[in-house]
């Protein structure tokens, strides 16, 4: 997952055989030339695919059933030079499984004042063609993404690359499957759901493994696999003398080693855990959850499917970007008032692709679980804008809640903390964040994010047709709170 260039989002535009060869021949130059630029855009993560110019519900229909099936399609973005009679789009568009972005461009920047003539109006009729396109995708009710604004604007290039990001991740969520060792943390509510519905909703199919099976996949690993991941660790972060030569550091490469093994086996990508159900495995996962985060996998503890699966999700749309996506608990407050502060953490696995320095690999003991002392990376993360993300369950439709905050460096060291670290300030402030969130049902697991924005989350909730609600600087508590009353009534 180093490269979403393995993707591909096809490029369609729409006309008619109204205006004959010589436009119809300009507007297929045109779209070739649009789509080139796209590629050309630094910006533009995947590999935009022109298609030949759409004019029959014949021609639509067959495209787009093409679209469905071709395996490293993640989207259409669709764009009408000329008026293309949008009654002929309603069988494909009805057929059409993939997500679409509506891109209401044009391909002259500008007005030419001087030479402007009935034949330029007949070939640039995107204003009212894209108007006519976009009736029917609200007459039919399709979720879509919507950008207005000339092909060469950078501006317009990131809001197709948002769009894009989050296709990648919603077309590596279907037919995702991920594994999940023991069951719930016991009587715990958020980190449950409906995993039938989940499916059916999102794609992915989240499945129970006896922690047996693992722990003999662990006991498997070859001595060597061993040795190979000590001179790994040894090589990648500081480590004391003593716990380089130690039993445990071994146990945890061993367990990490069984991990991968069992995933790639069974074409995991990802997987919960329990510190309640650990038969058979010495210490709780900690660095080798923390390593295969940083590989791309999806994690949540305490059985905690539903973060695994955006965890997952999130890294796949950030591939590429600056920064990092790491499971993330709100762990504890500092609550100064003139400096109020959340300290983000977890028992151990926080993924390292947001820590800001060279993480230290050490061992301490865990106050539950009754296994041995685990071993973990600690470090700090990095200070800037972020975001936490996290997926309830409401019982009658899932719910993406997002938080904008600003993470800070750390203010005061933390000798004692034996567990990686994040301080961020909620946005619009401390006390709204917080409470927006818990008025919104919010999990206290998240997946924190360095490098993606809102617009790839709400974009990617559109593609999933599920509910988002974005607590960020404009958030007011009575509006909040008549939006969850809204949306109530709007998924009943
Ligand atoms: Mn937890």
């Amino acid at each position: 997952m180093n490269d979403l260039k393995t993707f591909e989002a096809w490029f369609v535009t729409g006309s008619q055989h109204l205006y004959g060869e010589e436009t119809l021949r300009q507007v297929a130059e045109h779209a070739l030339i649009v789509a080139d630029a796209l590629n050309d855009s630094p910006l533009i993560p995947v590999r935009i695919v022109c298609k030949p110019v759409v004019k029959t519900p014949e021609e639509i229909h067959r495209l787009l059933q093409e679209a469905n099936a071709a395996k490293d399609c993640v989207g259409i973005i669709a764009w009408m030079h000329t008026f293309s009679p949008a009654k002929m789009w309603i069988g494909g568009l009805k057929a059409l499984q993939k997500p679409l972005l509506h891109l209401h461009t044009q391909f002259n920047r500008d007005i030419p004042w001087s030479d402007i003539d009935m034949d330029f109006m007949n070939l640039n009729q995107s204003a009212h063609g894209d108007r006519e396109f976009g009736f029917i995708m609200s007459r039919m009710r399709l979720n879509r993404k919507v950008v207005t604004g000339h092909w060469q604007d950078p501006q317009v290039h990131e809001r197709l690359a948002a769009w894009l990001r989050a296709a990648c991740g919603w077309h590596d969520w279907q037919g995702a499957k991920f594994v999940r060792f023991g069951d719930n943390m016991r009587q715990v509510a958020v980190t449950e759901g409906d995993k039938v519905e989940a499916e059916i909703k999102f794609g992915y199919s989240v499945n129970t493994h006896g922690v047996g099976d693992l722990a003999a996949e662990i006991a498997a690993v070859p001595a060597s696999t061993v040795e190979e991941l000590i001179a790994d660790y040894h090589r990648s972060y500081t480590m004391t003398p003593a716990l380089f030569t130690s039993p445990a550091l071994r146990d945890a490469t061993r367990i990490e080693a069984g991990l991968r093994s069992f995933l790639q086996k069974g074409g995991y990508k990802g997987y919960t855990d329990t510190f309640e159900d650990l038969h058979g495995i010495v210490q709780l996962p900690g660095i080798a959850t923390q390593r295969l985060m940083a590989e791309g996998y999806g994690f949540g503890a305490e059985g905690d499917w539903k973060t695994a699966a955006l965890v997952r999700a999130m890294k796949v749309m950030a591939t590429g970007l600056k920064g990092g996506n790491s499971f993330m608990e709100d762990y504890t407050y500092h609550f100064d008032p003139n400096n109020p502060l959340v300290l983000g953490s977890h028992m151990l696995e926080i993924c390292p692709s947001i820590a800001d320095d060279t993480p230290s690999c050490e061992i301490h003991p865990l106050g539950i679980g009754g296994k041995a002392d685990p071993v973990r990376l600690v470090f700090n993360s990095a200070a800037g804008p972020a975001l936490n993300a996290s997926i309830v369950d409401m019982g009658n439709r899932f719910r993406l809640l997002v938080n904008e905050v600003v993470a800070v460096s750390p203010i005061h060291s933390l000798p004692k903390l034996p567990v990686a670290r994040v301080l961020w300030k909620p946005y619009p402030d401390m006390a709204t964040g917080c409470t927006a969130w818990i008025y919104a049902g919010g999990a206290h697991h998240t997946c924190y994010s360095q490098n993606l924005t809102s617009e790839h989350l709400e974009d990617f909730a559109e593609m999933a047709g599920i509910e988002l609600v974005l607590i960020d600087r404009n958030t007011k508590l009575h509006a909040l709170k008549n939006e969850l009353r809204w949306s109530e009534a709007y998924y009943r």
